[in-house]
């Protein structure tokens, strides 16, 4: 026999029974309202393991929920977005809360200073570096402010304000999408949701989980053959790498989710990953400005 540690309570629940609405007045069978939601409240509702369950609930998004739309990302971009728009969304986690999630991970683990850009990467790495330099000069000068101190407090200041406005680039990005696949049939709502989608991919796939696990390989490579390979994931390296993947992303996405033809969707995934680019500059010029205002 086989033993089962969790087992379903029986559903005793009266399916057929016809019940008013507590919150809205109309009538429906079942457990929740077929006009606003509402749900049923029986005396087992408020028992104090309910709460708990609940409580837990709220803290688990590593639930089943999660590792599916998780897995659908990763293995068919632009499924999720499709889901959405086709309306079967109870299997899978918002694409919104998706996003969150992802961007609540990149900064509990960063590893590429990509979304949090530090002083010196405004300064010295940007097509407009130019500009910060000259800002930054005049502001330290006119107001006698020391250069150490200076950076000190834009680093923190720029992380802090990073977290809030990494939403900023779904926006962005939001623009190419909209233009690349303009069809009467595709709302602005259908492209923000693809945009969610390729963000919480970029964040949480892209920038946390594939790095760290490639940087774990390369230490128990190096710790194996006793040699030094840690340097071997640069800046340079893993963002041709990025690149890679955002083609995969896009390519993918044209064809589940704007149903393209191969040639089409190849074309318009190399311009939509160059325009990744773009985007991620576009931001970090906005996020210079806004740290360097609210400081
Ligand atoms: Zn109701």
């Amino acid at each position: 026999m086989k033993r089962q540690i969790f087992k379903k309570r029986p559903d005793d629940f009266d399916y057929h029974q016809l019940r008013s609405c507590k919150n809205c007045l109309n009538s429906f069978t079942g457990r929740y309202c077929n006009a606003c939601g509402e749900k049923v409240i029986e005396l087992e509702d408020r028992s104090f393991k309910r709460l708990a369950e609940s409580v837990l609930n709220a803290f688990t998004f590593l639930d089943g929920k999660f590792l599916k739309s998780f897995k659908l990302i990763i293995l068919s971009p632009g499924k999720l977005s499709a889901n959405v728009r086709e309306g079967i969304q109870v299997p899978y986690m918002k694409l919104v809360g998706l996003f969150f999630v992802a961007n609540f991970f990149y900064f509990l683990f960063p590893v590429f200073d990509t979304f949090n850009s530090k002083l010196y990467t405004q300064f010295y790495q940007q097509g407009y570096s130019d500009i910060v330099q000259s800002v930054v000069r005049d502001y330290i000068k006119a107001n006698n402010i020391d250069f150490e101190k200076f950076t000190t407090e834009y680093n923190a200041q720029s992380g802090n304000l990073a977290k809030l406005l990494i939403i900023i680039l779904v926006g962005i990005y939001t623009i190419p999408l909209s233009i690349i696949n303009f069809s009467r049939k595709n709302l602005f709502f259908d492209h923000l949701q693809l945009s969610f989608e390729f963000h919480a991919f970029l964040l949480l796939i892209n920038s946390v989980i594939l790095p760290h696990i490639l940087l774990f390989i390369i230490r128990l490579v190096s710790m194996w053959f006793g040699v030094d390979w840690s340097s071997l994931l640069s800046d340079e390296v893993y963002s041709k790498l990025s690149l890679v993947l955002f083609f995969y992303f896009f390519v993918r996405a044209q064809r589940t989710y704007y149903k393209q033809n191969w040639l089409l969707a190849g074309v318009k995934g190399a311009i939509l990953t160059y325009l990744v680019v773009i985007s991620l500059m576009v931001y970090r010029f906005i996020l210079f400005f806004i740290t360097f205002w609210t400081m």
